[in-house]
This record gives C-alpha cells, structure tokens and sequence, in this order.
C-alpha cells in the first residue's frame, strides 16, 4: 500500500513541496509506494508578491497568475477541493464531498488579512494584500489628485516588508508624475519603531526623513469612521485621511480554526526546527500558516520546502529524519519604482540591508518571472 503524504494548500509552500518530492520520489511513486496528493481549494495560482506592482500599474494582474495545474508535476495527485475539517486523531482530511485518510500531513493553508478585525475597515479602506484589492488600488492611485495618503498596519502580515516598501514606492510614484507636493504620506506602525525588525526600521528611516514621508510609531487602530474619513486610535486621536491603505493583522486559514488546531489567530504551533505541529510526530507544518515568529514570506516557505523534502523523502524510505530548518528568509526591499536593497537572514544571523542599487531592483523583477520555476520546485 503506498504511504500518502497529503499536502493542504496549493499556494508557494504546498507546490513547491509537492513538486520537489514527486521528481525526487519519483522512483517510489511509479512503484505504488509513495503518493503525493496535493490539495487546493482553487485552480488558480497567484504570484502575492506581484500585487505590488500591480498597484503601480507597472504589470497588469493576469501577468501573475497561472492555471494551478500548468504548475504540478505529472506524479503529483492533484485534487481541487475545499477541506472543512483536518482531523489529525483519525489522520484524515474531511470535506463536503470527501474524505482524505493521509500517513504524513503537511498543512500549508496560508495567512489572510482580517479587514473585519477593525470596526469601519472594511468599509472604506483600500489594499494590495488581495488581487482586487491592488487592482481596485491601482484606478484609485491613477485618478488621485492630491491629500492625505494614510497606510495602517498591523502584525501579524505575511511580507513583513511590503508596507515600507509601498509608502516608498508611493513616494516614486507620485514624484514620477509630478504631483508629490500634492500629496502627504504618513505611514504609521503599532510598536516603537516603523519595522519590526531594527536593521530594516533602520534601512527606511533615513529614506523617510529625506523623502518627506512621516509616520507615527506606537499607532494602534481602535475603529475607522468612513463618514467622517478617520482613523481612530487607542490613545482617543482621530487621524483623518483622505486615501486609506490598511494591512490589517492576519488570521489562519479558516479550515485551521474550524478543526481547533491553531492559537486564537488560527497559526498552528510549530517546532521551529523539524516543522512539526506540537505534540504530533506525523503533521508538519509550512509556509504562512505557522505560529512561528520569523517573516511569512514566500522565500520563506522555499527553504522550510527543502527541509520538509529531505525528511519526508528520509520518513518514506524508512531513513531517521535530520534536517532542521534554520530560520533562513530572503528578502527584496524595493526603495522606489527603480531601486532596492535584499536582505537574507536566519535565527542566528539577523538582517543587514545591502545597498540600494538598480541592480537589485532588477533582480527583483527577474525574480517576478522567474517565481514560476519556484513553484514547479526547480530553483
Ligand atoms: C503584497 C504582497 C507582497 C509579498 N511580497 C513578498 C516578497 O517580496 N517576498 C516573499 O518571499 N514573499 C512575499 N509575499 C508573501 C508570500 O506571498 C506568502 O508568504 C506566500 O504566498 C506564503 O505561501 P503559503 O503557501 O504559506 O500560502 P499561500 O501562498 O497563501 O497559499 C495557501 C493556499 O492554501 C489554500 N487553502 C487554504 N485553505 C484551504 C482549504 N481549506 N482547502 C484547500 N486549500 C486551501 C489557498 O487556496 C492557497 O492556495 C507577499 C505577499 C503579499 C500579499
């Protein structure tokens, strides 16, 4: 009988982990020892980091998306269906039509930004952290004439970056048509400096006080009046705005907190190292969907896949597991339309933003075509 390693979750992490085992189980899986199955609620497969630049109009939205299946190794069973329930006392993954009994789970169900999480967000604010959102963003950006820009955020939010790299990217993008003397940007953060992590909050300060962008740290949203167009703090401040960008904090998957696997917030306890769920010897867990206090990032869900690969690959054949991930995460910080920095770090070695060049800006939108081959789980 072959051993099921399901996968749930056909975003970066689960296709690029599913692609790597089918070319490197290959063997296994022709031989009826192995299977892959892969699972995904949709049949489209989105590029997130090109919302950016979908924003900007600098790339129309179909440029980053392809069909799921263009994507999918041949030896991989891929299957479009929406889970409800993942048991993992019976191993088994429940939906309306079906039921999945698995030997080696791996959650890969991703992270989405709550808009109901502040009372009035919903209502009026604008976002790129969803494809209408950034092309709804992108018309609204064209026809703006000038004002207050506000963009709020919370934690936690998968791209701990892409804010900064936004308000950045505005600032181009307004001086780009000239128009930034119309046009006020304040960006605000809730902890004490404008980016969690100290290097980076470093990197964009100097950027922000040349730039004319100002920001107030220490900034906690209580509700948003779309009548009046204010934000209204904790502290008892209204901030008005007239265009308001919000990342709010994100939540699990709603099928991680429909089977009460995760914290309050649905992101599942995980051992920072094997990727295990706590307390259970046969799901792992990759990707956004993770409790774990390291950025949710695409390049992230890339080197948890290689880890995942070898021990999966090691637990089929029967060989010990001796892989640990080490918290490594890759990171583009784009300065403006034209220019960016790169930071690579991991739980030992925190952050050191390179130089802002060109180059790197290039690189990035090397990057944006070459993701693609990420996914089928060849770079
Ligand atoms: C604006 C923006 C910019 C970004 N920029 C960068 C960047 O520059 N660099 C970087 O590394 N990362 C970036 N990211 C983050 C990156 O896109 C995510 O961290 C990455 O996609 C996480 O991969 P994942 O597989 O965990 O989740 P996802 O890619 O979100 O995939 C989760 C998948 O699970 C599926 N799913 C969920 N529930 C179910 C269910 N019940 N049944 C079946 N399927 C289900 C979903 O349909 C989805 O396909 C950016 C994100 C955004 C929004």
């Amino acid at each position: 009988m072959a051993k099921r390693i399901a996968i749930l979750g056909g975003g970066t992490a689960g296709t690029t982990l599913a692609n790597r085992l089918a070319r490197q189980l290959s063997h296994e899986i022709r031989k009826g020892e192995a299977e892959v199955l892969l699972i995904s609620n949709t049949d489209r497969h989105i590029y997130q980091p090109g919302y950016l630049f979908v924003a900007f109009n600098e790339k129309p939205l179909d440029h980053f998306i392809r069909p799921q299946k263009s994507l999918v190794h041949r030896l991989v069973t891929m299957v479009y269906d929406d889970v409800e329930k993942i048991d993992v006392e019976k191993k088994e993954l429940l939906s309306k039509r079906n039921r999945y009994a698995y030997d080696y789970l791996v959650i890969a169900t991703g992270s989405y930004p709550d808009f109901d999480a502040v009372p009035g967000m919903k209502e009026i604010t604008y976002n790129f952290y969803t494809p209408e959102g950034a092309e709804k963003l992108r018309d609204r950006l064209a026809t703006f004439e000038g004002g207050k820009i506000m963009i709020v955020i919370d934690v936690p939010h998968k791209c701990p970056a892409a804010p900064l790299e936004v308000t950045l990217m505005l600032d181009d993008y307004f001086r780009r048509r000239n128009m930034r003397d119309k046009v006020e940007l304040l960006y605000t953060y809730p902890i004490g400096r404008i980016h969690s992590l100290q290097p980076v909050a470093d990197w964009a300060l100097p950027e922000f006080e040349k730039r004319n962008i100002q920001y107030e740290t220490y900034f906690n949203m209580e509700s948003i009046d779309p009548e009046k167009k204010t934000v209204n703090t904790m502290d008892g401040a209204e901030h008005p705005f007239d265009l308001l960008i919000s990342i709010p904090a994100h939540k699990g998957a709603p099928v991680v907190l429909n089977s009460g696997l995760g914290d309050e917030s649905g992101f599942i306890p995980t051992d920072r190292y094997t990727l295990k769920m706590v307390g259970h010897d046969d799901v792992y867990v990759i990707g956004d969907a993770t409790n774990l206090p390291i950025s949710k990032a695409g390049s992230t869900a890339h080197y948890e896949s290689e880890t995942l690969t070898h021990n999966l690959i090691s637990r089929i054949r029967g060989l010990p597991e001796t892989k640990l991930y080490d918290g490594r995460v890759a990171c583009f910080l784009e300065n403006s339309l034209g220019d960016a920095s790169f930071i690579i770090f991991d739980y030992n070695h925190p952050p050191k933003p390179a130089d802002t060049s060109e180059l790197i800006h290039w690189f990035k939108a090397m990057y944006n075509e070459l993701y693609w081959l990420t996914a089928r789980g060849l770079m």
